[in-house]
């Protein structure tokens, strides 16, 4: 069975019809991912637990189960703890570390029946945008430019979920998003990504990056997709002092209120110098189409946009060395091998300098030196004020009628494997301008896939809506979906790579 070109939702509905069976989706699904082993989307798969997970699902669908997600295979980001199965947030620190806890956010996905293929490759502690920061080696991004064998990288940091998407490896899958590892691997990758408003899905027992921003959310083929797996997610945890307790709404069922009477907001300060002209003419081309549609184009303006990318780039690392202090060889995964005479302190410098790859190395140090006494005052709380003031701006639009901002998701296209690991770090994050003021928000931001540039790759376009309103959002990604109807799947050059 080939799976690339079934919905998640379709799958779902032949599994509870009883026309598929878990265990043969799940067994399609890791023949595909056997396949595609030259992607390096998943760096954890047991093909064994995968199917007893299938044949449990199975069990429950005959005895009338009917979640939505119930046998449905999906892809689990590294950082995301699963009792007893090899958790390593891609470091070589946390080599042969497998957590006796299980996240909310799978444990939730395990009690409506969904099956696990296993983890999926990404950048070391979710810090970078390309995947290619790796102790699993770099994935590779399905797509690849016309008549061209250069690889490229999928985006990141939850690159190997984004892969194993838009290849067809699994229906869906769990990323997470501190400053556009969902949004930016979408677009990358032609695939919908959603970061839920901060709160809505729990943080507990996800591997910690930069604990006011991380959020966890889906990679779906279609912003439906993407509804089905937000609900399956979401809620009240709590063991996480920040997850929301108010009702989670059927997101499902606002995808088609259309966007009649809605108001959509075009940022001003997202129109940057030198950016290529077909994010331009996308941009205006999903506008145009909201327009057709009913929903009335304003421009709006948000002046603190040129000030997100520093202001992320001191909070996140900040809370990164604060995080990220627990990683001491004596709690979790390795250890260095010590010489006769090391202290106590030895083993957390050569355990710490051993495992931690050379961006972690690089955020700890910035994080660390913007906290310390001196320069706390004029970096991390200049920043936090800087973050107040972004919010502030967004709540000023919202306020005045704004239903949703489009934006696009991305400055570029992807770009070549080492094309900018080789480069200055700030050009990698440079990716992350249309982003990171989500995060610093906290609102919720979805990419949907808008079309192929001249060179065949995709590109995508961010709505980013009001906390809490990701029902509206969705019913606005689905509108804008509809009109682009993109369709293009990329040619699948892996089965014949081998
Ligand atoms: N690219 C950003 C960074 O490296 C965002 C990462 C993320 O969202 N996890 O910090």
């Amino acid at each position: 069975m080939d799976l690339s070109g079934y919905s998640l939702a379709k799958i779902s509905a032949l599994l509870q019809k009883g026309e598929v069976t878990s265990v043969e989706v799940t067994n399609a699904c890791l023949e595909e991912i056997n396949k595609a082993s030259c992607l390096n989307a998943f760096c954890w798969v047991d093909h064994d637990w995968s199917i007893e997970q299938a044949k449990q699902a199975d069990k429950h669908l005959t005895n009338g189960s009917n979640y939505p997600l119930c046998g449905v295979p999906l892809g689990i980001k590294d950082l995301f703890c699963l009792n007893g199965v090899p958790t390593q947030a891609a470091s070589k620190i946390l080599e042969d570390f497998r957590p006796e806890y299980e996240s909310t956010v799978t444990h939730k996905l395990k009690s409506q029946g969904a099956v696990f293929l296993g983890k999926t490759n990404m950048d070391e502690f979710a810090m970078g945008s390309s995947t290619e920061h790796t102790v699993y080696g770099p994935t590779i991004n399905p797509w690849r430019k016309k008549n061209c064998a250069k690889q490229l990288t999928p985006g990141g940091s939850s690159g190997g979920s984004a892969a194993a998407v838009a290849a067809g490896l699994c229906t869906g899958a769990l990323g997470t998003d501190t400053g556009g590892s969902i949004r930016q691997p979408a677009s990358f990758t032609g695939i919908v990504g959603i970061k839920p408003t901060y709160g809505r899905c729990s943080r507990w027992g996800i591997v910690a990056f930069a604990s006011s921003l991380d959020q966890a959310g889906p990679f779906a083929r279609s912003v439906e997709d993407a509804a089905l797996l937000l609900e399956g997610i979401s809620g009240y945890d709590p063991k996480d002092s920040t997850s929301y307790p108010g009702e989670v709404p059927q997101f499902s069922q606002f995808l088609r209120k259309g966007v009649k009477g809605k108001t959509i907001g075009i940022p001003k300060e997202y129109r940057l110098d030198g950016m290529p002209e077909i994010i331009e003419t996308v941009w205006q081309k999903g506008a145009k189409l909201l327009q057709d549609e009913g929903a009335q184009i304003v421009e709006i303006s948000l002046p603190h946009t040129q000030y997100a990318l520093p202001a992320y780039y001191i909070i996140a690392p900040a809370e990164a060395s604060s995080n990220l202090a627990r990683y001491d060889g004596v709690r979790y995964g390795r250890r260095a091998k010590l010489k006769s005479d090391s202290d106590i302190i030895d083993m957390y410098k050569m355990t710490r300098s051993e495992g931690f790859g050379p961006e972690v190395k690089r955020r700890v140090l910035i994080g660390t030196y913007v906290l310390s006494q001196g320069f706390y005052e004029a970096y991390y709380r200049r920043a936090q004020k800087v973050r107040t003031l972004i919010k502030q701006d967004f709540e000023r639009v919202f306020s005045e009628g704004i239903d949703a901002i489009l934006t696009p998701t991305t400055p570029g296209t992807a770009f070549g494997i080492g094309e900018f690991m080789n480069a200055d770090p700030i050009q990698m994050y440079l990716n992350d301008v249309f982003t990171v003021t989500v995060n610093l928000a906290g609102l919720p931001g979805i990419s949907v896939p808008a079309q192929l540039d001249d060179n065949g790759l995709p590109l995508g376009l961010q709505l980013i809506g009001q906390p809490w309103q990701e029902g509206e959002l969705l019913s606005i990604a689905a509108t804008l979906e509809g009109q682009l109807n993109f369709k293009a799947t990329p040619e699948k050059w892996w089965k014949k790579a081998k």
